[in-house]
């Protein structure tokens, strides 16, 4: 399946480091409690959050009395399905775009590298696959680079997109968009955004301009705010999560490049922490590596 190999580095450090640990013995000690809080920490899982399932296990444990290593990996994936939020996109393989007339409308919000573009592009093919019709729009004109990778993206695609020159109003963008997506019966709007976090207040007040237009055209639009995070910088990741939902109102995450590394561990501490369901990850360049995210399939392929 491509999400074992999406996640195979973390599953290396994760699972054979627990199996390593626990071989040979027949309880659960403060060894092998010791041994899991360090392998979860270097998962990335956060400190906070690996505290909290030692706690469980230790409680479970002494409760239990006695716990065989099997037992204990079986707690551990119970204790971590329940601290990861359900997509509750309607499908375990799509994600379903609500029945209703105006197009639904995603706004995208990272900060520039975590792979934005790149999943504004494969979440515009995802769709476009399933029938549905997909319009962009380049509403960072902060960076004209980020408008030309996302035309880009839309001939790959082949999905019309809506943008204005560097520089111009992104609220303006955003409206333009709206209306060409209304006007052309479309399902579903994705629009890009800046992602300078370095100026909080501006940027707050950006997302705030652009939600605030966004309604005079679709008066319950943004459907969607999805901020996107590099999972392989690790606690990084965290404190953007931090930062955004201090901005705005996330209601949805896409979690890119877990193929490439060892820390997909964050899900869990991003999970647990903010209670925002993860909608995708991202386990790869090209279009076709993006997936609905799926808290069991997830666990599953943590532990083999
Ligand atoms: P943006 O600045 O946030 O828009 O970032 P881009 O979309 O331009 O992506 C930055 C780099 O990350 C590009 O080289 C992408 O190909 C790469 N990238 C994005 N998502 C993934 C992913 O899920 N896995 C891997 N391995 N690379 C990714």
């Amino acid at each position: 399946k491509s999400l074992d190999k999406g996640l195979k580095k973390t599953k290396e450090g994760f699972f054979s480091k627990l199996t390593r640990s626990v071989a040979g013995k027949s309880k659960v000690d403060d060894e092998v409690l010791d041994d899991l809080e360090e392998i979860l920490v270097t998962s990335d899982v956060g400190v906070d959050t690996t505290l909290k399932i030692i706690d469980r296990i230790e409680e479970r444990v002494s409760k239990d009395k006695y716990f065989g290593t099997e037992e204990l990996n079986k707690i551990l994936r119970e204790e971590i399905s329940g601290l990861l939020e359900e997509n509750n996109s309607g499908s375990e393989t799509e994600f379903v775009i609500p029945q209703q007339d105006a197009p639904y409308v995603i706004m995208v919000v990272g900060v520039n590298g975590v792979g934005k573009t790149t999943t504004i592009g494969k979440l515009a093919y995802q769709f476009k696959k399933a029938g549905k019709k997909v319009v962009l729009g380049a509403a960072d004109t902060f960076r004209a680079a980020a408008i030309d990778q996302l035309k880009i993206w839309s001939e790959r695609v082949d999905v019309p997109i809506v943008t204005q020159k560097m520089g111009s109003d992104p609220a303006s963008v955003a409206f333009d968009t709206l209306q060409s997506a209304q006007a052309q019966d479309a399902d579903v709007v994705i629009i890009d955004t800046a992602g300078r976090l370095h100026n909080k207040v501006n940027l707050m007040n950006e997302l705030g301009k652009i939600k605030k237009v966004m309604k005079k055209v679709i008066p319950d639009a943004p459907h969607e705010v999805m901020l996107v995070l590099d999972a392989s910088t690790g606690q990084n990741a965290i404190e953007q999560a931090k930062q955004f939902t201090r901005v705005t109102e996330v209601t949805g995450m896409a979690l890119t490049k877990l193929d490439g590394t060892a820390k997909g561990g964050v899900v869990i501490g991003i999970s647990d922490l903010f209670k925002i369901p993860v909608r995708y990850i991202g386990v790869g360049e090209r279009m076709e590596d993006l997936q609905v995210f799926n808290k069991y399939e997830f666990v599953d392929s943590l532990f083999g």
